[in-house]
């Protein structure tokens, strides 16, 4: 496994439809155990695969039991709204926020082509969408209607401290 160089809002990656998995082979798996590794180095919660510059519908996220890895994901039910921080490892250091369902469904492929379901609430949900939405081109600030004060990231940070 290697640590990926994790690409930032100016790379033009960010900015382009990815295109379907259609191999699940060798090259797939060391992408998405890099991927892996570097989420977990850059402690994240989740991590796509144009952000280290593959275009491919590939995200990963870590649930906090583990990585769960989905290919070729699809939303496929909504329910409710959540309104709520947001941060971005290609936009280090920014916190917006942005309004997302509370509630997702949504299936993908496995590393083998398998298509399971997923139902994911709260953080996770936000995550998917967020995920999903790198895969169309897209970066959550399009959609955020207000960025964090640098006094409120602070106070979220020792916040999170305390939590530990
Ligand atoms: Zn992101």
């Amino acid at each position: 496994m290697a640590l990926r160089k994790i690409l930032t809002f100016e790379d033009r990656a960010l900015h382009k439809v990815c295109r379907p998995v259609t191999k699940f082979d060798e090259k797939l798996h060391t992408l998405l155990d890099d991927m892996a590794e570097t989420l977990i180095d850059a402690n994240g919660a989740g991590l796509a695969a144009p952000q280290v510059g593959i275009l491919r519908r590939v995200f990963i996220m870590d649930n906090g039991d583990g990585i769960v890895e989905l290919i070729n994901p699809e939303i496929l039910e909504t329910k409710g709204e959540q309104d709520g921080m947001e941060g971005c490892l290609s936009l280090p250091g920014d916190f917006w926020m942005v309004k997302r369902p509370s509630w997702v469904k949504a299936k993908a492929q496995d590393r083998n082509g398998a298509w399971f379901e997923i139902e994911c609430e709260d953080l996770m949900a936000r995550c998917i969408c967020h995920e999903t939405d790198h895969l169309n081109g897209h970066v959550y600030t399009e959609i955020a209607y207000r960025k964090l004060s640098d006094e409120e990231i602070e106070e979220m940070m020792s916040a999170k401290q305390e939590e530990a």
